[in-house]
């Protein structure tokens, strides 16, 4: 993962003389540090903003570095907004205003007009969030004490949603065929995702991947059977298909890397000149932090791929799931998600069992090997990207994880069960009113705050399905999408 970092751009003014800018400084600094030391990215400080020459250098350099995945400004004094104008106009990295100060407490005793110059954030705050209104600038805003927890929390976890940005605009999406044919949620614009999002999008014959797999020596899939070996246990006598496996990974990772593809897809509708839909292949790849989308579902592949970055470590508990069946047992009501094989080990409770079994859609010659294994309880959030011609819709369904309430040993694929928001019902009847796929990005670890600041600073329109939905509200909330769309 790149090494990315932010930058903290602090506003104030020259009026109150070099003695208060150097104690701005200083403090600025300071802050930047002590801050660093809990945030998941370092930041920064730049500089103590005077001046629109100032403000608009800071922003090129801003702009121009790649390792800066976002901006932090917050006025430590008043900071007058119009000479940050040229500069927020220009700014093309995240922003997030962070309104906070310096001191906690007012200090009864020495507070005096001298004190009250110095720290008037309560004052500078709203002349830049004033600026940032008028601008219609996708921004985040956060409020509260720099030195407390949710505070520090939260300003990180805005910091991963930025990542996803810098991340979905680097985005390259490898394709081994076609879409599933006949099938329209997993179709959409590929022109339009790309200005819109960044993603190139782009296809690679399944012929070319067989050549390459015919290079894959024994010794390189050796090494990958080991790695197997050491992360997942063993539940088949069928070596063959495992190594079959490792030989399908090993090429389509050379694949990607070579052209500096995050995520891919397939179809099992075209599998020329394979043996085996990639099933291990394609979990093991997950692991590693590459988006996937089965049935050539590329919106979700690069979602995967973004969702992944944005969570812990650049590599969160995220993975591609489809919503498959329904326990309509009352008092029971429950999702099974699972896929045909390719369902991400981050999801999973336990250490997954690699297993071969018969599988009877698509061209398989011989017997998938496939991880298998039960998802996490737990809260999580599932997400679907959907092209609603012209504009594409992020739609996100909080959920409730749970360990899955039946055995199914006959099941022979990973699955995970959970109670979506409000209840299954209700929760069903939004997401299917929303458009939602059927194919999603299920996490444990990226929030439904964090993806509408990434679709906030992606311009995309963002759904939200929770526990206080209701058909009603979101018919009315798709309404006014709609025309304000018309209108724009
Ligand atoms: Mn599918």
């Amino acid at each position: 993962m790149k090494q990315y970092s932010f930058w903290f751009v602090v506003g104030s003014q020259k009026l109150y003389g070099p003695e208060v800018l150097e104690t701005v400084d200083a403090r600025a600094k300071e802050m930047a540090e002590e801050m660093s030391k809990a945030l998941p990215y370092p930041l920064i400080y730049k500089v103590t903003a005077k001046s629109n020459a100032e403000i608009y250098d800071v922003v090129r350099e801003a702009n121009y570095q790649t390792d800066c995945a976002g901006v932090i400004t917050w006025c430590h004094t008043f900071s007058p907004s119009k000479m940050w104008i040229d500069g927020l106009r220009d700014l093309q990295k995240p922003w997030c205003h962070l309104a906070t100060q310096y001191n906690r407490e007012i200090p009864n005793d020495e507070i005096d007009m001298d004190f009250m110059n110095l720290n008037q954030a309560a004052h500078g705050d709203r002349e830049h969030g004033f600026l940032g209104a008028r601008l219609r600038k996708p921004r985040k805003v956060i409020a509260g004490y720099w030195q407390d927890e949710a505070v520090l929390s939260r300003l990180g976890d805005w910091m991963k949603a930025a990542i996803g940005v810098a991340v979905s605009k680097s985005m390259k999406v490898m394709r081994f065929g076609d879409n599933m044919r006949e099938v329209a949620v997993t179709e959409g614009d590929k022109v339009e995702a790309q200005i819109k999002l960044g993603w190139q999008v782009n296809t690679w014959a399944v012929g070319d991947l067989v050549k390459e797999m015919n290079q894959v020596t024994e010794t390189e899939i050796d090494a990958l059977v080991a790695e197997y070996e050491a992360s997942y246990d063993i539940a088949t006598d069928n070596l063959a298909a495992i190594r079959y496996q490792a030989k399908e990974e090993i090429a389509i990772k050379k694949m990607l890397d070579r052209e500096d593809c995050k995520a891919f897809t397939n179809t099992f509708q075209d599998l020329y000149g394979m043996e085996q839909l990639p099933g291990l292949a394609s979990q093991h790849l997950m692991a590693q932090g590459y988006g996937y989308g089965g049935e050539g579902d590329w919106k979700v592949s690069a979602m995967s791929a973004i969702l992944k970055a944005m969570g812990e470590n650049g590599n969160g508990a995220s993975g591609f799931m489809e919503d498959y069946t329904y326990h309509l047992v009352k008092g029971q009501e429950y999702s099974l998600g699972a896929h045909m094989l390719e369902v991400c080990p981050s999801l999973a409770s336990d250490k997954p069992r690699i297993e071969t079994h018969h599988l009877g859609i698509g061209m398989n010659e011989k017997d998938p090997a496939r991880l298998v294994f039960e998802g996490k309880a737990g809260k999580a959030i599932v997400a679907s990207l959907i092209d609603m011609g012209g504009r594409m819709w992020l739609i996100v369904q909080d959920i409730e994880a749970v360990k899955p309430i039946l055995p199914m040993p006959n099941l022979p694929v990973a699955r995970v069960m959970w109670r979506a928001m409000p209840d299954l019902a209700t929760g069903v009847e939004c997401w299917i009113a929303a458009g939602g796929a059927h194919h999603t990005v299920l996490s444990y670890d990226v929030t439904a705050e964090q993806l509408c600041d990434w679709a906030r600073m992606m311009d995309i329109e963002f759904v939200h399905i929770t526990k206080d939905t209701t058909p009603e509200v979101l018919e009315n909330e798709l309404l006014i999408k709609d025309l304000v769309w018309k209108l724009k």
